[in-house]
């Protein structure tokens, strides 16, 4: 299902900040969105489910004076991504800026009672997903192509230097993959005027966490974080925004880990 807003603007009328958001819906790319709304950015979120969800993000930078496009897609599918990029350049020209966060992680355990179907959805949707992206990404803004150039940033999380042991190390590796992903194609890509950056969110409240089979897991954890708390959707969109923005014009392959010294 596809949601185009009253005051999306056309691609005749195209903005010069153009940014996809995959998991615009809830948490992380929820914040992200409407920071970057509030920046200029006409923003495309993408995400799976929660029609609601996303609508209301939209509806939210709507009544504060932004543009927003909703695409139901999921990331894992390679049609899907394409139509959502498809999407976006329609509604609003060609991107200039990705944020690969669509993520997701299941029940807390250890390795040894993981189930191949598991193994293969975590990766298809926090590795392949992500790559499906950025590779879009790759096809549309690089200056060689026509493209206005841009900048990509990959949400990763601490987990993949910190491996989750007993939680779920199938996602800690898949965000070891999204680090990987960041500094190979922002060599790849460096001299086409396109900067690949990450950042590895600590422990944030979100949804996420009750999808591991814990909602409170940031008020079981805390005590093990430096600065003695969970952090803000709003303090990684920040980081993501900088990173995105002309500020950051000289960063590329670099991460910037939002984790309150975890
Ligand atoms: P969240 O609150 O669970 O939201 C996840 C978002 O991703 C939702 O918008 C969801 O859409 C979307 N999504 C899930 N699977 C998708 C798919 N296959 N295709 C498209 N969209 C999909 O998660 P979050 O905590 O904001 O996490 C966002 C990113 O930050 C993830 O990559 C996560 O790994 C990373 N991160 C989070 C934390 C943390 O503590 N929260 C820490 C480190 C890293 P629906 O609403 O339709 O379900």
């Amino acid at each position: 299902m596809n949601h185009v807003l009253p005051h999306a603007s056309s691609a005749s009328d195209s903005p010069s900040k153009i940014a996809v958001i995959t998991g615009g819906s809830r948490g992380i790319g929820a914040a992200t969105a409407k920071l970057a709304a509030a920046q200029g950015y006409a923003v495309c979120i993408s995400y799976r489910r929660h029609d609601a969800a996303a609508e209301q993000v939209c509806q939210t930078i709507r009544a504060a004076g932004g543009v927003c496009l909703a695409v139901r897609a999921d990331v894992s599918s390679e049609a899907d991504v394409i139509d959502l990029f498809d999407r976006c350049t329609e509604a609003f020209g060609t991107p200039t800026a990705l944020v690969n966060n669509a993520g997701i992680l299941e029940t807390q355990m250890p390795l040894a009672q993981m189930s191949v179907e598991r193994l293969q959805r975590i990766l298809a949707v926090n590795v392949i997903g992500a790559f499906l992206c950025a590779r879009e990404a790759v096809r549309r803004m690089p200056l060689s192509v026509g493209g206005k150039g841009g900048a990509i940033v990959n949400v990763s999380s601490r987990a993949s230097c910190l491996g989750s042991p007993g939680e779920y190390v199938d996602y800690a590796a898949s965000k070891g993959a999204i680090d990987t992903l960041t500094i190979g194609l922002s060599r790849e890509v460096a001299a086409d005027g396109v900067r690949v950056n990450a950042v590895r969110p600590g422990v944030i409240h979100t949804d996420i966490h009750a999808a591991g089979g814990e909602p409170d897991r940031v008020e079981r954890v805390k005590t093990g974080i430096p600065m003695q708390r969970g952090g803000a959707a709003e303090e990684v969109a920040q980081a993501i925004l900088w990173l995105l923005s002309d500020a950051a014009s000289y960063t590329t392959g670099s991460f910037i880990d939002v984790a309150g010294g975890r």
